[in-house]
């Protein structure tokens, strides 16, 4: 598996954009800027194996999230139960149609898409399948990362949690652990991979197939 840089890489610095040049480095190192200090590469020290964990068990992570009730509230006997998908929907109800689209994209869709579009890249490059939009795919998966926005709606839910107390019995649901746990998740699978480095693997297999 080409788990390192096996060539030396000319680069631009995304901070100052001073062109230097990546040497060979091996796993667990990483790559500062000559000029300004930025951090330009890091290779994970397990290389591709952490990032494929750690986004695996966000997609299982978000399929419990969305499978099961979010919350239940009980209001005076009245028990009812909610799940993230439903509550996209009440919004829809209350005439609420943008907000529903947003929060409907930023919660279920752009996760669960950016998980699939980095295993599938990951695997990609782990099983050396030379797809063309391999490319395209890697670009979207900055794109949505923009959109992603589980930690913001974790505290919005806080907050409306200690809110829902004082007028109704609310029992946490199977999803809202899920969904804290998937948040913690999340920023590590972030840590786990560099994206610096994918684009150096899709270019380095770019030059030794042309
Ligand atoms: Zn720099």
């Amino acid at each position: 598996m080409n788990n390192f840089l096996k060539k030396p890489q000319l680069t631009a610095c995304h901070e100052c954009d001073a062109l230097q040049i990546i040497p060979v480095i091996q796993m667990g190192w990483k790559v500062n800027c000559v000029n300004c200090g930025h951090l330009i590469m890091r290779l994970p020290r397990h290389g591709l194996q952490s990032p494929l964990a750690f986004y695996l068990t966000v997609l299982l992570l978000l399929i419990f999230a969305n499978a099961f009730p979010f919350l239940s509230l009980n209001i005076e006997g009245r028990i009812q139960q909610i799940t993230l998908f439903e509550s996209v929907l009440i919004l829809q109800q209350y005439h609420m149609g943008m907000l529903a689209i947003v929060v409907g994209f930023t919660l279920i869709i752009a996760p669960f898409l950016e998980a699939l579009l980095v295993i599938f890249i990951v695997l990609s490059i782990y099983f050396h399948w030379h797809f063309s939009w391999l490319k395209k795919s890697l670009k979207w998966v900055g794109k949505i990362q923009f959109w992603s926005m589980l930690d913001v709606f974790l505290l919005a839910v806080l907050v409306s949690f200690v809110k829902l107390t004082d007028i109704a019995e609310v029992v946490v649901g199977t999803a809202l652990l899920c969904f804290v746990a998937l948040v913690f998740v999340y920023v590590y699978s972030l840590r786990s991979i560099d994206f610096g480095w994918l684009w150096s693997h899709l270019r380095q297999w770019e030059s030794n197939n042309q």
